[in-house]
């Protein structure tokens, strides 16, 4: 059965990165719900106006306008998914698990890491908006200063990367989001990772888990 990939966690957690390297270990394809709805924003479509402020704000979109979107990018006959940031509801959790994959092996793998740690790592993180590689000013600086080291991309800080901004995305966390773990948990398909573990160990323990799943 194919296997179909959710990355869970608080934002910082380290999803993204992880991401970056599935895709090119297991030819997954990177779904993130975040750079979607960026991707709208940028492109300045009625849509991407409507929904500019609240992602500004660290507030989540509405379920339909998620599904909407999620939908479009969806081919689940063809492809395998690595989705990040998506389920961040008990609702968007069981459209995904109950209808969307119901047909398929669902990993779900939690990023486990004390959300007090995150918002130094969220202030300091760049982005390259073509590539979507991550670095961090103080641990993982890109090399070439403005431009990314893989794509020559121009490096920037996302708009909801601030302090204010992080306090509330932390809040939505905690009260919305974290309760999806016992939904997962209850249907059997949760792996944690201590995600302030290094980068490598953690590869490490999700190629575990997905080469025995
Ligand atoms: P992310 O890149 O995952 O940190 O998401 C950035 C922002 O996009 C969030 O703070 C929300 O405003 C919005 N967003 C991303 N994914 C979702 C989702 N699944 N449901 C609702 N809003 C979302």
């Amino acid at each position: 059965m194919k296997k179909q990939v959710i990355l869970f966690g608080a934002p910082g957690s380290g999803k993204g990165s992880q991401a970056k390297y599935l895709v090119k270990e297991y030819g997954f394809k990177h779904l993130s719900t975040g750079d979607i709805l960026r991707a709208e924003v940028k492109k300045g479509t009625d849509l991407g106006v409507r929904i500019a402020g609240r992602i500004e704000k660290g507030e989540l979109v509405s379920d339909e306008i998620i599904l909407e979107l999620l939908q479009a990018n969806l081919d689940l006959d063809n492809n395998s998914y690595i989705f990040d940031g998506y389920p961040r509801n008990l609702s968007q959790a069981q459209i995904l698990c109950e209808k969307l994959l119901a047909n398929y092996n669902v990993i779900a793998i939690y990023f486990d890491i004390d959300v007090s740690v995150l918002t130094k790592r969220i202030v300091n993180r760049l982005v390259c908006p073509d590539c979507q590689a991550i670095y961090n000013r103080i641990s993982h600086p890109p090399k070439l200063g403005a431009v990314c080291d893989y794509c020559h991309g121009q490096i920037y800080q996302r708009a909801d990367d601030n302090e204010e901004t992080v306090v509330s995305r932390m809040k939505i966390f905690q009260e919305v989001t974290s309760p999806v773990l016992d939904f997962f948990k209850e249907k059997g398909t949760l792996h944690t990772m201590n995600a302030a573990d290094d980068f490598d160990n953690i590869r490490e323990r999700i190629k575990k888990v997905l080469d025995n799943v």
